[in-house]
């Protein structure tokens, strides 16, 4: 199948093709049709299968084929769980609609609200938000959703998941006048099950697995050590392995800021990103870590949800994750573009160890465990067979 084939029209052919999508992905094959017939949409799909695409080009199009907008009227909502899920989707609406005259903004919090009421105010066709700061502009009075007609929820599990349900309905219940609901979401959670059947009707469902060949190619390793060793652990790691490019995974804000503080004082090349740092310097660490100055970023998940950056040579679990999901996010960072991917978990007490066991069992990973001596050699750690404890009659 080919774009021309979906009926898109010439500004947003032309637009892909500048973006070099020479056919469309197959969640975009099966999506962009019922969303131009305003259908109501369930989308399973991850990251990285082209959803945004698969929403924003149909939304583009109805729009652009419609009657212009009305003053002050925003005619199309995606909402999203982060910030940066939200200026990525803000970009690449920015891109596919160059050749278009709609206008769209980003909306988040964290950040000054000033300039994005400012935004509003000279008129958007297309608002693209968080929920926690998109309802605080509803309360001031500075937003109005009843002329949306087009409603996307993007990774709508995720944004469940983090305690948005309310947040979700309310502002759901508030886009009266929609025309269609979508949905995209990674995983059919309960909560994604409820909003959907409160909210939809008679919607089109299109589950996209990732293909076999896109999956990234990652070889998983972990080590053991004290957790006074965590720090040089990956420090010599890093170094030994001459990895130029390396992303290292916190659980918490202030894990990551001492992590990283440690390692500027070892001389590391590194930054972070978490919740404590402000919007604007996040960005700048981001861009300096894709524009490659930067050799190590360390992050706590919700941060770093929805960053695109390829070419990541190694992912390094300094935590292992609470979630089997996060760790799934983590480490598919590497390994992409079907270069080969090497992912780290270090472990250091028994829950960590007994996390990680778990994570290898619900998504069917092989995780080598490594030992590294003092230079950084590694060599694969033996399985020892389990002793069986001997029965002592007395
Ligand atoms: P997404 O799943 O929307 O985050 O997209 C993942 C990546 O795939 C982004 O870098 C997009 O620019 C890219 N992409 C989306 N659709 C296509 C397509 N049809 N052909 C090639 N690349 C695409």
């Amino acid at each position: 199948m080919t774009f021309n084939e979906l009926n898109l029209s010439a500004p947003l052919l032309k637009a892909v093709s500048e973006a070099g999508y020479e056919t469309p992905s197959p969640i975009q094959a099966s999506a962009i049709p019922p969303v131009l017939e305003g259908r109501d949409l369930m989308g399973c799909a991850q990251t990285g299968t082209g959803k945004t695409a698969a929403f924003a080009l149909p939304m583009l199009d109805r729009l652009s084929g419609a009657a212009p907008r009305k003053k002050g009227a925003i005619r199309a909502l995606v909402l999203t769980p982060t910030r940066e899920l939200a200026l990525q989707i803000g970009e690449s609406f920015a891109a596919y609609g160059k050749y278009l005259k709609l206008r769209s903004t980003v909306i988040f919090g964290g950040v000054g609200q000033t300039p994005q009421v400012e935004a509003i105010k000279k008129g958007v066709d297309i608002l693209i938000a968080c929920p926690g700061r998109l309802n605080d502009l509803i309360g001031q009075g500075y937003i109005d959703l009843a002329n949306i007609e087009i409603f996307v929820l993007d990774e709508a599990d995720r944004m469940l998941d983090m305690g948005f349900f309310k947040d979700v309905t309310r502002i759901i219940d508030k886009v009266k006048n929609r025309k269609n609901l979508g949905l995209f979401s990674a995983t059919i959670s309960q909560e994604v099950m409820t909003v959907s059947w409160m909210y939809q009707r008679d919607e089109v469902e299109i589950t996209v697995e990732p293909k076999q060949e896109d999956r990234p190619d990652i070889d998983q390793f972990s080590i053991t050590c004290t957790p006074l060793e965590k720090a040089e652990t990956s420090l010599r790691l890093i170094r030994s392995q001459g990895y130029e490019r390396v992303m290292i995974f916190c659980n918490t804000k202030h894990m990551c800021q001492r992590l990283c503080d440690e390692f500027q004082r070892a001389g590391l090349d590194c930054d972070c990103i978490h919740g404590d740092i402000r919007q604007s310097q996040r960005e700048k660490t981001m861009q300096r870590y894709r524009d490659g100055k930067l050799a190590v970023l360390i992050a706590t998940d919700v941060a770093s949800r929805g960053i695109d950056v390829d070419d990541v040579d190694c992912v390094i679990n300094y935590d292992v994750p609470e979630e089997n999901e996060y760790y799934v996010h983590r480490i598919g960072r590497t390994g992409r573009a079907k270069k080969k991917g090497v992912a780290w978990s270090i472990v250091s007490n028994f829950p960590e160890k007994a996390r990680l066991d778990d994570i290898c069992k619900y998504c069917n990973f092989t995780i080598q465990p490594m030992v590294m001596d003092k230079d950084g050699n590694l060599t694969p750690e033996e399985v020892k067979a389990p002793v069986t404890p001997k029965r002592r009659f007395r």
